[in-house]
């Protein structure tokens, strides 16, 4: 039932920094969850642990009801089922063109280049960026990178897609596009996370909510109960 299961983890970076001071949290199969909180509150620090960068100090952590292995073939596999899209594309994007960034992932995988092909081609469709095939990723407008990096995470099928801020820094209409693939994305069946500090966005989008502080759960609810007066 739970796809992503933490409990109490911890994380001090190197500099002293206390990320995470026993943050829980269940994720439903399926669901389509925001983790709504202020920056530095340590929503990043947990995704990178969901999919496997980081290792919990304390704590455990279960994916698919089974806790996270870090030998090295465990990790590949957690990182083709949890797909991370970054806040800025410019980090995530460095091939030539479109259709070469999306088609990195697959093929690294080791598919062949037919079947990798099919992924691409409807990832591509997928996000709305089919006629953007042949572009240099270099030249598009940062809706469309955004898009592409969407369409790379896509392409590994991934069971679990998380987005850092996938809004932020676009016009209304930009970022009511990509509520919506989100939201189509959650249709076909993949459980999708975003992070965000945007208490509407929130409300409208999700189903589930936690609310993260200091490192830690403070809240979780459906967006009626837990914006609910009391
Ligand atoms: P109960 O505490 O009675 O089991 P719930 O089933 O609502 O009540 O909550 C149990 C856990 O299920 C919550 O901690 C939460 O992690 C998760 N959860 C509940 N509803 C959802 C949902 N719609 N989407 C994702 N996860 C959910
Ligand atoms: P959020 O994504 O909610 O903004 P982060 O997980 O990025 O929060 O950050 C949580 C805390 O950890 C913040 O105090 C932040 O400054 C700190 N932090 C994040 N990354 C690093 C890092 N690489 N080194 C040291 N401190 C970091």
């Amino acid at each position: 039932e739970y796809i992503i299961e933490a409990e109490e983890l911890e994380f001090t970076y190197p500099d002293g920094t206390r990320a995470l001071k026993g943050a829980s949290l269940r994720i439903r199969r399926g669901a389509k969850i925001a983790l709504l909180g202020s920056n530095g509150a340590g929503k990043s620090t947990l995704f990178l642990h969901f999919n496997g960068i980081l290792k919990p100090q304390k704590g455990k952590l279960r994916f698919n009801g089974v806790e996270v292995r870090y030998d090295k073939k465990s990790l590949l596999q957690l990182r083709k089922d949890v797909g991370v899209v970054f806040q800025d594309p410019d980090t995530q994007l460095f091939s030539a063109s479109v259709y070469q960034e999306i088609s990195f992932g697959p093929l690294n995988m080791g598919l062949s280049r037919e079947t990798a092909r099919e992924k691409v081609l409807q990832a591509m469709e997928d996000t709305g960026i089919s006629e953007l095939k042949d572009k240099p990723t270099h030249f598009l407008s940062y809706g469309q990178k955004k898009r592409v990096s969407i369409a790379d995470v896509l392409a590994m099928d991934p069971k679990v897609i998380i987005a850092d801020e996938p809004t932020v820094w676009l016009d209304p209409k930009h970022a009511k596009q990509i509520e919506r693939l989100f939201r189509d994305i959650n249709e076909k069946g993949t459980t999708v996370i975003i992070s965000t500090h945007d208490v509407d966005l929130a409300y409208a989008w999700a189903d589930y909510i936690f609310v993260i502080h200091e490192g830690k759960i403070i809240g979780e609810g459906n967006p009626e109960d837990i914006f609910a007066d009391d």
